[in-house]
C-alpha cells in the first residue's frame, strides 16, 4: 500500500497535511532563512497563493565555506514565528546527528539534503525521531542507493519518509543540475513512499521553475518544493533559481489547472 505522510498544519481544514494522497501538497519559502522580513513577506505571498508548507534553510550546505551558511537557530525560531502566525508546517534542512533535537523543536519536517543522503549516521538519527523526513536523492545516486538510504530511517522504526527528486549531476551545464523526471514515475513502481519533486535546486534557474514544476505534476509528483523570494537578485543564497512572488502568483493557477487534468 502507498504510504500516507500526515503533517500537522493549522492552516488546513482538518489541521493535518497529506502526502501521497489525491492532492499535489504546495511547499514554497526562501532557500534561506535571511531576515525575519523576507521570511515574513515571503511566508504571508506564499500561503495567499495556497501554499501549506513553509520551507527554509537554517543551517545551509554550502559549497564554497565562504557562502551563507545560514542563520542556524536563529533561523528556526524565525520559521517557529512564521509558523505560528500564518498556520503553515515548517520544513528545514537537519545537517548533523548532533543537531537532530534541536531542529525537531522548531521543524514540522525534517529535510535531508543531497550531499546528507548516504550520511548514515544522520539517517539513523532522523529515523529514531518520529517526524516527517523528506530525503533529497543523492545527486550521483542511484534509485537502488536512494531507497536504501530511506530503509535506514525506515528501518529505525521511523515511517514518515517523503522522498524528493532534486536532479542529479550530468555533463549538462546549462543547467545546475539534469532534474530528472521519469524519478517521479519510476519511483511510484518501485516503493510506497511519497515522490515529491524540487524543480529549484533540480534546474538552477528560475525561468524554468515553472515549465518543470507542471511536467512534475504530469509525471505524478505528490509535492512540490518551489523557493520563492521577495528579490531573488538580492538573495543571500541561490537566487538563480528562486521564483519571485509575482512568478509564484502565476504559477499556482497553473498548478491547479495541471493537478485537476491528471
Ligand atoms: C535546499 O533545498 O535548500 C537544498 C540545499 O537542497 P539540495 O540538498 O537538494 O541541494
Amino acid at each position: 500500500e502507498d504510504t500516507v505522510v500526515e503533517v500537522p498544519a493549522a492552516c488546513v481544514a482538518g489541521g493535518v497535511v497529506r502526502i501521497g494522497g489525491p492532492e499535489v501538497v504546495m511547499m514554497a519559502g526562501p532557500c534561506t532563512v535571511e531576515t525575519e522580513q523576507q521570511l515574513m513577506t515571503t511566508a504571508a505571498a506564499v500561503r495567499k497563493e495556497g501554499a501549506v508548507i513553509l520551507r527554509g534553510g537554517a543551517f545551509k550546505p554550502s559549497t564554497s565555506p565562504y557562502g551563507f551558511r545560514g542563520l542556524g537557530e536563529e533561523g528556526l525560531k524565525l520559521l517557529a514565528k512564521a509558523r505560528d502566525e500564518f498556520g503553515m508546517a515548517i520544513i528545514t534542512e537537519v545537517m548533523t546527528p548532533t543537531d537532530v533535537a534541536m531542529v525537531c523543536e522548531y521543524a514540522d519536517i525534517l529535510q535531508v539534503g543531497t550531499r546528507n543522503m548516504q550520511n548514515y549516521m544522520l539517517l539513523d538519527e532522523v529515523g529514531r525521531t518520529r517526524k516527517p523526513v523528506v530525503l533529497k536523492r543523492g545527486m550521483s545516486s542511484t534509485f537502488e542507493e536512494w531507497l536504501l538510504a530511506a530503509e535506514y530511517i525506515l528501518s529505525q522504526g521511523n515511517r514518515n519518509v517523503i522522498l524528493c527528486e532534486r536532479g542529479i549531476r550530468t555533463f549538462e551545464k546549462t543547467t545546475r543540475n539534469t532534474m530528472d523526471i521519469s524519478a517521479i514515475p519510476l519511483i511510484k513502481r518501485l516503493s510506497h513512499l511519497p515522490i515529491i519533486s524540487d524543480p529549484s535546486q533540480g534546474t538552477g534557474r528560475r525561468d524554468i521553475v515553472g515549465p518543470m514544476s507542471l511536467a512534475s505534476i504530469a509525471a505524478g509528483t505528490d509535492a512540490l518544493l518551489i523557493e520563492v523570494h521577495p528579490n531573488p537578485d538580492e538573495a543571500l543564497k541561490d537566487g538563480a533559481q528562486s521564483i519571485t512572488i509575482d512568478q509564484f502568483r502565476q504559477l499556482m493557477p497553473q498548478v491547479h489547472a495541471v493537478a485537476s487534468a491528471i
